[in-house]
């Protein structure tokens, strides 16, 4: 049912029926900041959020897109050399400047001959309507979509991280970008703060019932010089045991429908940065363990709605 062995939506193959070739996201930090670290909304960030603005994959920031592109193909071409590339503008929130440099950035990144498309990483409290509207231009033109950090429903949880929007503003901002055809995809972490199982999977089932192109999971990690590991220190919070967090990710991938492609189902923190829990620096460990879970079940992506349908 679905390509390269998988038994999930997985994003790489999806963009390789698309276009035929290897296609390799490049993250890019295109010198933004965040309202929830800028004092706009709060000073502190989400009590995750590392001090590259959870862009610690990007090429220094004050390098211009153009040479952050240059020299990330650069590097690549001898191993993809028939690859072709989408801008990922990953880190901090990356609609939050004025029209005019989102338009010159974004545009930009567009006329590199090797970029056929857009990824852009924001929070939905910072789509205005211009931006909207820039956004559905530049779907007419090239493969776009916009990863929202939602991470959880549950407001409780949203306010111990500091996440500073309520789940009516995702649900808004979802319908502007559907209204414009412009395709999403929703991050969620597993294992924030005080949520069971049960939460977690209630978040999973919120967004499956949407309309969305695709989902990220992450784990959630402690890095340091974050509010998270002083919490970690205190003893407050604790961090998943590898089965637990293949369970979940498994349970997940059960619940979500088959057409929403999975752009990532671990967590990719910096080693020189993380805490906890030192298990998943071992991605390939983690992505064996969840297919292995996955057959050991029988199962596949979107084998719960089925069930769900069929009843
Ligand atoms: S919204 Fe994103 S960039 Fe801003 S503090 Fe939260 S995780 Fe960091």
């Amino acid at each position: 049912m679905f390509s390269d062995n998988k038994q999930y939506n997985a994003i790489g193959s999806y963009l390789k029926s698309q276009f035929g070739c290897k296609i390799i996201k490049l993250s890019l930090d295109g010198g933004f900041t965040c309202p929830n670290r800028d004092g706009t909304l709060s000073n502190d960030g989400c009590i995750f959020c590392s001090h590259k603005g959870s862009g610690d994959f990007t090429v220094p920031r004050d390098i211009h897109v153009q040479k952050q592109l240059d020299s990330q193909i650069e590097r690549l071409t001898p191993k993809w050399p028939s690859g072709k590339y989408i801008a990922y503008f990953q880190s901090y929130t990356n609609t939050y400047a004025d029209i005019d440099t989102l338009r010159q950035l974004f545009y930009e990144s567009l006329s590199h001959p090797h970029v056929i498309g857009l990824a852009i990483a924001t929070r939905p409290d910072c789509l205005s309507e211009e931006i909207l509207e820039l956004l559905c231009e530049l779907n007419q033109k090239t493969t776009l979509w916009i990863e929202l950090g939602l991470q959880t429903i549950h407001e409780k949880t949203a306010q111990l991280i500091n996440r500073q929007y309520p789940i009516e503003t995702f649900d808004k901002t979802l319908e502007q970008l559907n209204k414009r055809q412009i395709k999403t995809v929703v991050h969620l972490i597993f294992g924030l703060p005080n949520e069971t199982r049960n939460e977690i999977l209630q978040s999973v089932q919120y967004i499956a019932s949407k309309d969305i192109f695709g989902v990220k999971i992450h784990l959630l990690h402690v890095l340091k010089d974050t509010p998270l590991s002083q919490m970690y220190d205190q003893g407050k919070v604790s961090t998943l045991e590898k089965d637990v967090y293949i369970n979940l990710v498994v349970d997940a991938l059960e619940l979500l429908p088959p057409e929403i492609t999975i752009h990532r189902l671990t967590g990719d923190a910096p080693r020189n940065l993380l805490i906890a829990p030192r298990w998943s620096t071992d991605k390939k460990s983690v992505l064996n363990g969840i297919d292995a879970e996955l057959k050991r079940r029988g199962s596949w992506q979107g084998i719960k709605q089925l069930r769900i349908n069929n009843e």
